[in-house]
């Protein structure tokens, strides 16, 4: 500032100072003696040549300075840029970090959540958020199942649907979703007013289906493409996590699930006996057990080799998971002794349900190894009790009939009865047979 000054000052000083001077010597003695003499030209050329030397001087500073001002100017662009660049690279940053953080919180629910509707809604969410579309998009899982895409959950508009029939009236069009899964790659479209997205979901190197995200988008072409190309690396790199988020439930179901016959464990067995007793305990709700054994199994197995016995207990399951209601469980709870769960069920309905079985059983030709054959089994039911201290007596009531009803010539249902034991027991030993094998 006080250089600008200074030549300010003798930028004005130099020319004032000059025609001062040369005012003042005008009218001074010296110039009337000059001017009669005829010396005032060289004066005035003295003068020319100063004024000369002067717009030198002054061209040449405007020079230097107008090449100071581009060489300012192109070290502001520079600074400009930088900083437009980071603006964007923050911009970016924090994308990042919103999308890992969803990636993060992904996992999380796969340590807190097994269950399939659970997750959905979850990774819905997070993919939705992760897209920048919280409120007013669209996201879809579509998943294989019977060899077609099926929509399995939805996110619109901040809103999760996995249930089935709510899923029946969402209406999605899934087109898109379908495309992606059958070509095996990520589909994306822009009608100018919504982005449209679909990638396949691929675990363990095997396309399980397809997800599919629909954000509405302003902005020119040029911007909208940019946000399709970054979203479209950000929901590959998600679509990893969603892949395993959505595995987990299969994973889960295998180790809940009996390898040949896919019925539940029986580690299962326990885990729900005791959350459906709590909850018949809490709500006051009927619970009842069928125990379900093969009848002379052994024989089979003796008979027709152990691969027909196999054949057999698979049918058996077969026919048993087909035959009971979504509510009721099915478990294997021994080599040939299965297990069903009947929440909200009096021994009444369950007996009458395991007629049901016994009769379907019974009039089933089995296709074995080799030879058809059929087979009955003996049905064991019981009912929970309010007074019953651990659940597992209802376990063992429904053992009991069992027994009763093996004792009692098998191919039957006999429900618990107080006593009904101890009466069979008797009647053994007073033939002789002693008290035997159970089953
Ligand atoms: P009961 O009418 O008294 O139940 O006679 P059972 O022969 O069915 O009874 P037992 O308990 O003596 O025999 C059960 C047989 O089931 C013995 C075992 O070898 C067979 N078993 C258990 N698990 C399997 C399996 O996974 N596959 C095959 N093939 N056999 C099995
Ligand atoms: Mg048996
Ligand atoms: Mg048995």
């Amino acid at each position: 500032m006080k250089r600008r000054f200074a030549w300010f000052a003798l930028f004005a000083t130099l020319p004032a100072a000059t025609f001062i001077l040369a005012t003042v010597w005008q009218f001074s003695d010296e110039y009337q003696a000059a001017a009669n003499q005829g010396g005032v030209i060289p004066m005035l050329a003295a003068f020319a040549a100063l004024t000369s030397i002067y717009a030198l001087v002054l061209g040449l500073l405007l020079a230097l300075a107008g090449r100071r001002e581009k060489e300012l100017t192109k070290e502001a662009n520079v600074y400009l840029t930088a900083g437009q660049e980071a603006a964007r690279s923050k911009h970016e940053l924090e994308r990042r970090v919103d999308f890992l953080t969803a990636a993060r919180e992904m996992m999380l629910v796969l340590r807190e959540e097994l269950e399939f509707g659970a997750i959905a809604k979850k990774v819905l969410g997070l993919v939705a958020q992760a897209a920048g579309t919280p409120d007013t998009g669209l996201v879809a899982i579509h998943l294989v199942a019977d060899e077609k895409l099926q929509l399995r959950a939805v996110w619109r508009e901040g809103d999760a649907v996995t249930e089935p029939a709510k899923l029946a009236r969402a209406k999605v069009d899934g087109s898109i979703a379908g495309e992606a899964f059958t070509g095996r790659r990520l589909i994306s479209r822009d009608d100018g007013a919504v982005l449209r997205f679909a990638i396949p979901i691929t675990a363990d190197r095997e396309t399980i289906g397809a997800l599919q995200v629909e954000i509405p988008q302003e902005g020119d072409e040029k911007e909208r493409a940019a946000f399709a190309k970054r979203l479209e690396s950000e929901l590959h790199e998600l679509m990893n996590f969603v892949a395993l988020a959505i595995k987990t439930p299969d994973l889960y179901e295998r180790t809940i699930r009996d390898g040949m016959t896919k019925l539940f464990t029986k580690r299962h067995f326990s885990n729900q006996l005791h959350h459906h007793e709590a909850i018949a305990r809490r709500h006051s709700e009927p619970l009842a057990l069928i125990m379900v054994d093969v009848d002379h199994f052994k024989n089979v197995n003796d008979t027709y080799g152990h691969l027909t016995g196999d054949m057999v207990l698979k049918e058996v399951a077969k026919i048993v998971k087909e035959s009971i209601r979504s509510s009721n469980e099915a478990y294997r709870y021994g080599g040939e002794e299965l297990g069903v769960l009947c929440p909200e069920t009096t021994a009444e309905q369950a007996a009458a349900l395991a007629e049901r079985l016994r009769k379907k059983l019974e009039a089933k030709t089995i296709q074995g190894e080799t030879k058809k054959l059929s087979v009955t089994a003996s049905f064991g039911v019981a009912e929970w009790s309010a007074d019953m201290k651990v659940p597992e007596e209802l376990v063992s009531r429904a053992d009991e009939a069992l027994y009763v009803a093996k004792k009692s010539g098998r191919n039957q249902v006999q429900s618990w009865k107080a006593g009904a034991l101890e009466a069979v027991k008797a009647a053994e030993s007073a033939k002789g047979v002693g008290a035997g094998k159970s089953h």
